[in-house]
């Protein structure tokens, strides 16, 4: 795709449709010219280069990475008429969009039937998803992973709902016992399941958890706002394919929220909540003075918390579904270089004897730390922090993370690894371009070669 190309095709195609509608004048009040313009451009240009290379493949650092080009189209396209989404009145053609789009991700998680729509972001759609878990277990708590999302614990504390972090194993997946004694209290009303962990990638047991909840009474909500997109992988062939039954019982779960702005190629503002029992809109109920008054059609706006949102949004998301949809054969074959990229470095820093892997990947984050001696967590946190700053700053540069791991987290991996403090910085690299499976050799290269320079 030539986005320059395409970007003009997109001013003509809104001016043509614009000039359907008869001529005006533009407000003088308004007037940029455009010597003025290109001054204020430069600098501009010149601001935004305080920026980490997230396109590229030697970025192999935090969950980032810019849109695909379909996405930007769709999305300056549609901004150029500037819907707004919470209502039919809004935007009705991104409306319909967003509809479409988000009946893609419920058929992706196997629902049957759906209550959905986009958000502004992960964060919004796991409160609206703890918001009806509320209504729905008044007085009862919510109960999470201490490895789950920290915005579960303030979004409970928004919510006014007590919030229980349940203890993870020695990969970082919610320990069962834990949730069923939890459980048994009867002051958990819902319980969060990741699937796909922020900090390494962690699934939680969603079928294994999914019973436990039942038996007791339980909601059961699936965070899935990166991981999501990885049940295109379950039970795939190959290296890459993912053990099948966390990702199908997801489908028997209450609610789940993706992230299309983190795996599904959109720009920021795009996450996702779906509902499986479409009743639950009974929830968002309210009358508004202002809005709806084309239809009695179903406006999104009835049904999420959110007022205004993007309708450039939609458009992204349902233009780049068309070319790319949430499918084994569309986006799946994005999801797989990635998770093989991981898999990759994986097994080079197996080898290495100077690093060493702090837990095998799960889906595309690799977490791993400096062989240092005598290994201790100080050691291993200062080794830490000098390579991702010095990756950074070296001629040839990479671009890495790091992650605080507690020490309890860290021994029940590493029993040989001296605790002589509560935590230790590893690094980490979200491999979540599919161009980093042709990085990978370099990419472990130059770390190797930072962790030796001593
Ligand atoms: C990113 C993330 C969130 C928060 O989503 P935002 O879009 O950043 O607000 C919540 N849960 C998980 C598991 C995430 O990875």
């Amino acid at each position: 795709m030539d986005l320059q190309h395409w970007l003009g095709r997109a001013t003509h195609a809104v001016q043509d449709w614009a000039g359907t509608f008869g001529p005006y004048r533009p407000h003088p009040s308004l007037r940029v010219d455009d010597d003025r313009f290109a001054d204020t451009f430069e600098l501009f240009a010149g601001r935004l280069k305080d920026n980490y290379p997230f396109f590229h493949p030697h970025y192999a650092g935090q969950m980032l990475k810019p849109p695909h080009p379909a996405a930007v189209v769709g999305y300056l396209t549609a901004m150029l008429i500037n819907p707004n989404n919470h209502a039919l009145d809004g935007g009705p053609a991104t409306a319909a969009m967003e509809r479409e789009a988000v009946g893609q991700l419920a058929a992706m998680f196997g629902y049957d039937t759906h209550l959905g729509h986009l958000t502004t972001s992960g964060t919004i759609a796991n409160l609206e998803a703890l918001f009806v878990a509320r209504e729905l277990h008044p007085g009862r708590g919510i109960a999470y992973s201490e490895d789950a999302h920290y915005t579960h614990g303030r979004m409970c504390h928004v919510l006014g709902v007590k919030g229980h972090p349940v203890s993870t194993d020695n990969r970082g997946r919610m320990d069962l016992d834990a949730l069923e004694d939890l459980l048994r209290t009867g002051e958990v009303g819902t319980v969060v399941l990741t699937t796909g962990t922020t900090g390494l990638g962690a699934v939680d047991p969603v079928h294994l958890a999914l019973p436990i909840a039942e038996r007791h009474g339980v909601r059961v909500h699936v965070d899935a706002a990166y991981g999501g997109f990885f049940t295109l992988l379950a039970g795939a062939d190959g290296p890459e394919g993912l053990s099948a039954e966390p990702w199908r019982a997801v489908a028997r779960c209450d609610s789940i929220v993706v992230d299309p702005h983190k795996h599904g190629l959109q720009p920021y503002g795009c996450g996702a909540v779906l509902f499986r029992d479409p009743e639950v809109g009974r929830f968002y109920l309210h009358d508004s003075p202002y809005t709806y008054f084309t239809s009695a059609e179903l406006h999104l706006g009835e049904i999420s918390l959110e007022c205004s949102r993007a309708g450039a949004s939609a458009a992204a998301l349902w233009l780049t579904f068309q070319l790319l949809p949430p499918t084994p054969d569309g986006l799946g074959h994005v999801l797989a270089a990635g998770r093989r990229a991981a898999l990759r470095w994986a097994q080079l820093i197996d080898g290495s004897e100077h690093l060493e892997l702090y837990q095998q990947p799960e889906l595309d984050i690799v977490g791993y730390f400096p062989a240092v001696g005598p290994a201790t967590l100080t050691g291993i946190d200062t080794a830490s922090a000098r390579i991702l700053a010095d990756g950074m700053t070296g001629p040839d540069p990479v671009f890495l993370s790091t992650l605080k791991a507690g020490r309890e987290a860290f021994t029940a991996r590493h029993p040989g690894v001296t605790a002589d403090a509560d935590g230790a910085r590893i690094l980490r690299s979200v491999l979540m371009k599919p161009e980093s499976e042709h990085h990978v050799e370099y990419l472990h290269d130059r770390v190797e070669q930072l962790a030796r320079a001593r």
